[in-house]
C-alpha cells in the first residue's frame, strides 16, 4: 500500500544553528539570549532528516537512544505536541539536554558526512520549550498507589528522574539532599546562562 508524503524532504535546506542575541544585548541582562527558530524554520529544519534506514544517531549516537528519525518526522508533519510528548517519553528532561548535551547524534548523523548534521539538539530544545509555553507538558499522575516508600540520594539530574520514574510508577518518593540548593551538577556544575 502506498504511503501518504504529508511533506517534502528537503536535504538541500541549510542547516540552522541556534542564533543569538548580539553581545551588546546580552550585556544588559541575565535572560535567556537564545532566539527560538519560529515554526517553520522548526519543520523545515526536520525535514532535513533523511529518516535513515540505519540512524546512527539513534543506534549509535544518543546516548539515551532517543527516537529521533520518529520524532523529526513527527516535526517535519507539523505535529509538535506528539514531538514532544514522544521527547519526554525517552527523556526526563529534554529542555536540559537540549541545551547543555554535547550532541553526539549530530556528531553521529549520516547526513553530516556529506554534508551538514541535522540540527537534532536544537528541535529538541525548540519543541520542549514550545511544550512549556503551550501547556503540553503536564504532571503524569499515577493511577494507583503502592504504598512504598523509596529515598533517593541526591537531586542532580539521574536523582530527579529517578524519582520522577519512581513517582509515576505509584512509589512514595523522598528526595534526599546533602547541599543547601537542590539540582546538584545543574546547580554547581554550570553557569545560570547556560540553562535560563
Ligand atoms: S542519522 Fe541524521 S538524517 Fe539519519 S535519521 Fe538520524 S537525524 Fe535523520
Amino acid at each position: 500500500m502506498m504511503t501518504q508524503t504529508l511533506y517534502s524532504r528537503t536535504i538541500e535546506t541549510p542547516r540552522r544553528d541556534a542564533v543569538y542575541q548580539s553581545v551588546a544585548e546580552r550585556l544588559k541582562h541575565y535572560d535567556e539570549f537564545r532566539i527560538p527558530f519560529n515554526t517553520e524554520e522548526i519543520t523545515e529544519q526536520a525535514r532535513r532528516c533523511m529518516t535513515c534506514g540505519i540512524p546512527f544517531c539513534h543506534n549509535a549516537g544518543c546516548p539515551l537512544g532517543n527516537p529521533i528519525p520518529e520524532t523529526n518526522t513527527l516535526i517535519a508533519e507539523n505535529r509538535l505536541r506528539d514531538a514532544c510528548y514522544l521527547l519526554h517519553a525517552y527523556d526526563n528532561f529534554p529542555e536540559l539536554t537540549g541545551r547543555l548535551c554535547p550532541a553526539l547524534c549530530e556528531a553521529a548523523c549520516v547526513h553530516g558526512i556529506n554534508n551538514e548534521a541535522v540540527t537534532i539538539r536544537q528541535l529538541e530544545l525548540e519543541i520542549t520549550e514550545l511544550g512549556w509555553n503551550n501547556g503540553w507538558i503536564v504532571p503524569q499522575p499515577p493511577t494507583t498507589k503502592t504504598n512504598q516508600r523509596v529515598a533517593v540520594i541526591g537531586s542532580g539530574p539521574a536523582g530527579l528522574a529517578s524519582a520522577q520514574q519512581l513517582a509515576r510508577a505509584g512509589h512514595h518518593v523522598f528526595v534526599y539532599v546533602k547541599s543547601d540548593s537542590v539540582v546538584g551538577i545543574l546547580r554547581f556544575g554550570f553557569h545560570d546562562f547556560n540553562l535560563v
